[in-house]
């Protein structure tokens, strides 16, 4: 839908913790209306509107997504994850939770954040949110001959892959590499192969008065290993956050965290 230059100026001013939510209730209000240009007018009756039932509008957290599934070529796979992330937090009743923490009015600010993105673009933030996802694929060398095609090279972005001219096989840096799993798809001649596909998971991000990026936890995860951690750090978080205290300011608080999360997941 388009906006007129007003109502776009308008709606930069909400803060940015609703922006998102206030624009996508602005264009479906003046959708049902039959508009198809969102006017200055516009933007105030939903903003009115929404700033008055934002009680009823907080679920205790939120979960964003990048458009991977919507078609996006740098999409690794699809799994669905997000909707089973969205059940296990539903489950885990945070909206209750906060009710009894917060004294006065519960905000969005005191949502607990999570996001997915499906590769390492990383385009819904996971660096600034409580809890970060990325759809990750690692790769590995096969013994099937190399043809020296240089397709993997080309496509890697981070310089990661060399040929080996003398023996005609692709180097990767594993340093370098942020498994995004494009130089599998590239090679013809399957020499280079899937090694994991899974999630790198990133904790304790946040923006505001005090921003802070998420830490990444070394390694990929499968499925099951995402749920145990987000259990683990759910579990922390209502046991030591009081009065809408976010997780990730408990995870800067707190060195010990996320040394004993990851030795945790070492033992699963
Ligand atoms: S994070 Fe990757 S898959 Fe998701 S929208 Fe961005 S580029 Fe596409
Ligand atoms: S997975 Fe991506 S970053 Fe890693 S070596 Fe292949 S193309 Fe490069
Ligand atoms: S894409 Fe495959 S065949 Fe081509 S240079 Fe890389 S490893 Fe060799």
């Amino acid at each position: 839908m388009k906006w007129e230059k007003d109502a776009e100026k308008a709606i930069q001013k909400v803060p940015f913790f609703v922006r998102k939510k206030v624009k996508a209730r602005v264009e479906k209000e003046a959708g049902d209306t039959g508009k198809i240009i969102v006017s200055l007018a516009d933007v105030k009756a939903t903003q009115k509107r929404f700033l008055k039932k934002m009680d009823a509008e907080i679920r205790g957290f939120q979960l964003d997504a990048c458009f991977g599934s919507s078609g996006c070529p740098n999409q690794i796979f699809n799994t669905g994850i997000q909707s089973k992330i969205e059940d296990l937090l539903k489950k885990e009743d945070l909206l209750g939770f906060l009710r009894n923490q917060v004294k006065g009015d519960l905000k969005f600010h005191h949502e607990f954040r999570m996001t997915v993105s499906d590769c390492p673009n990383a385009c819904s933030q996971p660096q600034i949110k409580d809890i970060g996802i990325i759809g990750a694929q690692t790769p590995y060398v096969t013994e099937n001959e190399c043809i020296g095609c240089m397709e993997c090279v080309s496509i890697c972005k981070e310089k990661a892959i060399i040929i080996d001219e003398t023996q005609n096989i692709p180097i990767i840096d594993d340093e370098l590499c942020v498994a995004c799993g494009q130089c599998i798809d590239v090679c013809p001649t399957r020499t280079i192969e899937t090694h994991q596909q899974g999630y790198r998971i990133q904790i304790g991000g946040k923006l505001g008065r005090h921003p802070r990026l998420a830490e990444e936890l070394p390694g990929i995860y499968s499925d099951p290993e995402v749920f145990d951690i987000l259990r683990r750090c759910i579990k922390y978080y209502k046991a030591n956050s009081e009065n809408g205290e976010r997780f990730a300011e408990l995870v800067a608080r707190d060195n010990t965290f996320v040394p004993k999360l990851i030795r945790g997941i070492k033992d699963l």
